[in-house]
C-alpha cells in the first residue's frame, strides 16, 4: 500500500530520487520491515510472503524473499509491492527449510533494485542472508574497515555493510552466533536484524531496542519460531507473540529450537516513539496491548491538553482517527467523519498535470460536503512534517463549508531529522524547526492549532518515559551522531523555535 499516512495527495510512489520535493509524501516514513522464519516442512517461501504482506506498511519501494535448501540459497527480490513482486510461480522457485525477508523504503543508498534485500553474501560457512531496518550511523567508517579487507561491496546500504562485517568475522574463524555478535559489536546506531544462514536463523536487536523485532510461535509439533517486526506479521500466519527480542540480544532459532545471547549489556531501552504514534500498525502489539489503544490514549490526552468548542471531530485517515476518537470521549465533541479515503488507491507512475494539482486534484482523502457544512470541525492527525498536506486539508475543509477549522496534533512538534532509519526531512525543511506554533497555525490557516505536550505523548504509553527515543522532537538523540553526519541533515546553528 502507498504509505500508511493521512496525506491528501502523496502523488505516485516513486524512487526517491526521482520524487521532488511537491511530490513527497508530507510524512516521516518508515524504513523496512523483516521478516524470518524456521521451519522445515513448511512452505516457508509462502508464510515470508503473507508476513511481508501484513508489513507491507513499513516499506514500499522494495521487496525480497531468500530461502535456504541446505547450503544452497534461492532468492527473489525487485522493486515494487510485495503483491507485484511475488506470485504463485515465484514463490514456487522459493523451495527451503526457512526464510528471511524484507520489505523496504529506502533511507540509506538510493531507490534501485540492487540495494533491494535481502543482502546476500558468501562467507567460509556459506552464504548467509540478511534484512535490516533501522540505519547504521557509523557507515563510513565501517565502509573503510570493510574496503580495507578487500570486501567486494556492491551495493550503496548499510545493510550490505552489515552482511559483510558478519562474513568478515566468520572467515577469520567464528561460528555464525559469534562472528555476528562481533560485526554486530562493529555497528552504531539502530539496528533489528533477521539473517539466514544454511544452519539457522539468527534475529539481534541493536542496544537500545531503537527499532522492534518480536518473536512469535507456530503451533504443532514441533513448534516453529517466527520473527518478525512487529505482531501484525506473526498474526497473518496464525503464529502466536511469545515477547519482543530483548534489546542488545541475539536469538538463534535451528533445529533445537530458539536459544538467547544477551551480546550486549542492555543499555536504557529507547525504542522509537514514532513506531508506538504513527508508523506501527495499529492493530499490532507493544507492551500487551494494541497500538490503537495507546494512539486513543494520546487523543484523550490532547483534549485534556487542548479542549475547543465544535460540533464535530474527525480525524485525517487512516492515522489520525484512533487520537479523533480518544478526544471525542474526552472533550464531549462529537466523532464523526468529514474526509473519506480512497481505499483502492494503487501505485501509480501516471504523474498530474501542474494544473491538475492547482485545481486541487484530490488522489486520495475527498470531504463529505453535507456533513462539514456549517459545522465547527477539529482535525486530529498525528503530526505535522513539512506542513503542505496539512494547508491543503484545511483549505479543502472550508471549501467544503466547515465554517472554522481547528487543528489538533497528537504528537508534539517535529524539530529535529531522524537518524536511525526513518526517512525524514533536512532540518530547514521541518516547519516547527523554524516556526513557532503561532507561526504553523497561521501559514495553515487554521482557527486554532495545538500539538500534543512531550510529557502528555510519553506519560500515555504507561511505561518508564525514558525508555524511548524522542529525539526528533528535542534533538536528544540516544546514540551520539558523527559530524559529519549531522551536518547532511541538521542546521547546526540553534534553530528558533
Ligand atoms: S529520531 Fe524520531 S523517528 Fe527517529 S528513532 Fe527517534 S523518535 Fe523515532
Amino acid at each position: 500500500m502507498i504509505p500508511h499516512d493521512s496525506n491528501m495527495d502523496d502523488y505516485p510512489q516513486q524512487s526517491s530520487n526521482q520524487i521532488n520535493q511537491e511530490d513527497r509524501p508530507d510524512k516521516q516514513e518508515e524504513a523496512c520491515g523483516v521478516f524470518g522464519i524456521y521451519a522445515p516442512g513448511e512452505d516457508v517461501a509462502k508464510l515470508t510472503y503473507f508476513g511481508l504482506y501484513a508489513l507491507q506498511h513499513r516499506g514500499q519501494e522494495s521487496a525480497g524473499i531468500a530461502t535456504f535448501e541446505g547450503t544452497t540459497v534461492h532468492l527473489h527480490k525487485d522493486m515494487g509491492l510485495v503483491s507485484q513482486v511475488f506470485n504463485e510461480s515465484v514463490l514456487q522457485e522459493l523451495p527451503g527449510n526457512l526464510a528471511v525477508g524484507h520489505t523496504r523504503y529506502s533511507t540509506t543508498g538510493s531507490s534501485r533494485k540492487v540495494n533491494a534485500q535481502p543482502a546476500v553474501v558468501d562467507s567460509r560457512l556459506g552464504k548467509l542472508a540478511l534484512a535490516h531496518n533501522g540505519n547504521l550511523v557509523n557507515t563510513v567508517q565501517l565502509r573503510e574497515e570493510l574496503l580495507q579487507s578487500q570486501c567486494n561491496l556492491v551495493t550503496t546500504t548499510d545493510s550490505e555493510m552489515v552482511a559483510f562485517a558478519i562474513a568478515e568475522e566468520v572467515n577469520a574463524g567464528a561460528n555464525w552466533v559469534d562472528g555476528c555478535i562481533q560485526a554486530c559489536r562493529r555497528c552504531q546506531g539502530a539496528f533489528s536484524l533477521v539473517i539466514g544462514t544454511p544452519d539457522g536463523v539468527m534475529g539481534v536487536r541493536d542496544p537500545n531496542g531503537i527499532r522492534p523485532l518480536v518473536i512469535g510461535i507456530l503451533t504443532g509439533e514441533p513448534e516453529r519460531y517466527v520473527l518478525a517486526s512487529e505482531t501484525c506479521g506473526l498474526d497473518i500466519i496464525g503464529a502466536e507473540y511469545l515477547r519482543d527480542v530483548l534489546p542488545g540480544e541475539l536469538v538463534w532459532i535451528n533445529e533445537e529450537g530458539l536459544t538467547s545471547i544477551q551480546w550486549q549489556q542492555q543499555s536504557q531501552r529507547k525504542l522509537c516513539i514514532f513506531e508506538m504514534i504513527y508508523f506501527a500498525r495499529p492493530d499490532s502489539l507493544m507492551h500487551e496491548e494494541t497500538l490503537y489503544s495507546y494512539r486513543m490514549r494520546l487523543g484523550r490526552r490532547l483534549a485534556a491538553e487542548s479542549a475547543v468548542e465544535a460540533d464535530l471531530v474527525f480525524g485525517v485517515p487512516d492515522s489520525g482517527i484512533p487520537a479523533a476518537i480518544g478526544f471525542s470521549q474526552a472533550s464531549g465533541v462529537a466523532y464523526g467523519e468529514g474526509l473519506i479515503k480512497n481505499r483502492y488507491v494503487g501505485r501509480t507512475f501516471i504523474q498530474p498535470t501542474q494544473t491538475m494539482r492547482e485545481s486541487g486534484l484530490r488522489m486520495k482523502l475527498n470531504p463529505l460536503k453535507d456533513v462539514l457544512a456549517g459545522k465547527r470541525v477539529v482535525i486530529v492527525d498525528d503530526s505535522i512534517v513539512r506542513g503542505t498536506t496539512s494547508r491543503k486539508l484545511v483549505k479543502t475543509l472550508r471549501e467544503a463549508g466547515a465554517v472554522e477549522v481547528h487543528m489538533r496534533i497528537s504528537s508534539p512538534p517535529v524539530t529535529h531529522p531522524c537518524f536511525y532509519g526513518i526517512d525524514t526531512d533536512t532540518q530547514d525543511q521541518l516547519i516547527a524547526a523554524t516556526k513557532s506554533v503561532a507561526e504553523i497555525a497561521k501559514q495553515l490557516e487554521v482557527d486554532s492549532l495545538a500539538y500534543l505536550s512531550w510529557e502528555g505523548m510519553l506519560e500515555a504509553t504507561r511505561e518508564d518515559t525514558n525508555s524511548f527515543c524522542s529525539a526528533c522532537f528535542t534533538g536528544d538523540y540516544p546514540v551520539a551522531i558523527p559530524e559529519q553526519v549531522k551536518r547532511s541533515k541538521l542546521i547546526l546553528e540553534k534553530a528558533t523555535v
